[in-house]
């Protein structure tokens, strides 16, 4: 049985404002039905098949965020319950992700993910390119897209200072985006930075949804 005292632990130290996404990517659908009982609603996967598969199996309350990097060709999976896909990093997975929820008449919550560390492996946009994509009159078009705020990851260091500053930019960037009235499909509300090792740091600096799983379900 997982120890949920762990979960409380850090629940209590949130602030109100922030989204706990608790992220049960391998874990067994026992442990994650152990922190639903505790009152959690919201949980992110990584993969897409792993994702649906535990959809169809537990309950239908949960609040589902895809995390990870997103292929194309796996939007029509996940269109029809998805809550929030986390990792959009091209226009033309957001033509895609438009596409899949016209099907099911849903307007699809997204984020754009902000590469911002300095490690080559890491997916996402730099600043200009989001921008770009943005005032895009391909963009314009997507109206089943809502493009509720940022997501990104700093760079896996004990360095806190490159964390801080890292986080700091994007955060930057967030609040220029949201005061852009100018961007369609755009209700900034979300700031989603933070995993198990750099959440507190994150969340100082400015985040309001954090992904956390090692520490709340153990390692992987
Ligand atoms: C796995 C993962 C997390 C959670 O990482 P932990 O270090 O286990 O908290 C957060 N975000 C993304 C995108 C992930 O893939």
């Amino acid at each position: 049985m997982l120890d949920t005292s762990i979960y409380f632990e850090i629940k209590k130290t949130l602030p109100p404002t922030v989204t706990l996404v608790a992220v049960s990517k391998t874990k067994p659908v026992e442990d994650i039905l152990s922190i639903y009982n505790c009152g959690q609603k919201v949980f992110g996967e990584n993969k897409v098949q792993e994702l649906c598969s535990k959809f169809e199996s537990m309950p239908k309350d949960i609040e589902w965020h895809l995390i990870g990097h997103l292929q194309t060709n796996k939007v029509k999976y996940i269109a029809s319950f998805v809550s929030l896909i986390h990792a959009v990093d091209s226009l033309k997975l957001l033509q895609e992700i438009n596409k899949q929820a016209q099907k099911y008449n849903r307007v699809i919550n997204c984020l754009l993910q902000i590469y911002i560390a300095k490690e080559e492996s890491k997916f996402g946009l730099d600043f200009d390119e989001a921008i770009s994509i943005l005032h895009s009159p391909e963009f314009v078009a997507l109206e089943h897209i809502n493009i509720v705020g940022l997501m990104g990851m700093a760079t896996n260091t004990d360095d806190q200072l490159i964390v801080k500053k890292e986080f700091t930019q994007l955060e930057k960037f967030y609040q220029e985006l949201k005061k852009d009235n100018t961007i369609a499909h755009c209700n900034f509300s979300t700031l989603s930075m933070g995993m198990s090792n750099d959440y507190a740091l994150a969340i100082d600096c400015g985040s309001n949804m954090v992904r956390i799983g090692s520490s709340i379900f153990g390692n992987r």
